[in-house]
């Protein structure tokens, strides 16, 4: 984050067909707030997401989620989809504290949270077919409100996984305010103690902490 306001964004190819891959497992289309209000009352759960806000940590924080099932105007599900090159078997901290600050402020929006669960889809990106590409987030949906989760991972082993987490606004809290620090100026920025990471890494060539140089 540090990097990429002092160095500005650097575009990857990584990067980009991440982001044609996510528009294409996730696509979506703008509604009014009144048409938003009468899909998410329906009892039969649908999918829409809204921009999400609120003052946690101390912080006031904004996002957006990449997907929310909703049934009688109430969240069942939070899901963000990450997609990966590498093992999707890993959950990484900031990918866990982002759905948890998500399920945080819709609770604090006041929306009714007390039946939504959190999930984080890792994705080994580029393993599925067309077909399979326009029908994922339906499966994952599906699978997710009938608690069938486990099948499709079987499906897809060593493709997908699925991190479920239940929402708890005291974590989110607390993950909140683990980085307001940071954010207040109060603090340097910590680097990564992930060579694999840095590896990765849009700025591993320039970073001075990157833990793995490239020849
Ligand atoms: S190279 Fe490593 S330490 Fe530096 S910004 Fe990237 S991930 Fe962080």
């Amino acid at each position: 984050m540090e990097n990429e306001f002092a160095l500005g964004e650097i575009p990857t190819e990584t990067k980009n067909s991440g982001t044609a891959l996510h528009a294409e497992l996730l696509p979506t289309e703008k509604i009014t707030r009144e048409e938003f209000a009468k899909l998410v009352s329906k009892k039969e759960p649908t999918l829409a997401v809204l921009s999400v806000w609120g003052s946690a940590g101390g912080l006031k924080v904004v996002g957006e989620p990449d997907h929310i099932i909703w049934a009688g105007g109430k969240p069942l599900w939070v899901v963000e989809l990450k997609t990966t090159r590498g093992d999707p078997q890993p959950l990484w901290e900031d990918q866990e504290n982002q759905v948890r600050i998500y399920g945080l402020l819709l609770d604090r929006m006041g929306f009714d949270c007390s039946k939504m669960r959190l999930a984080v889809v890792r994705l080994k990106s580029g393993n599925l077919g067309d077909d399979e590409k326009r029908e994922w987030i339906l499966k994952v949906s599906a699978s997710l409100m009938r608690g069938e989760m486990s099948e499709l991972e079987v499906k897809y082993r060593g493709v997908m996984k699925a991190h479920i987490l239940e929402h708890d606004a005291e974590r989110a809290e607390i993950a909140v305010r683990s980085k307001a620090g940071y954010w207040r100026q109060e603090r340097e920025p910590t680097s990564s103690t992930s060579a694999g990471k840095c590896r990765a890494c849009e700025y591993n060539a320039t970073c001075p902490r990157s833990l793995y140089k490239p020849s």
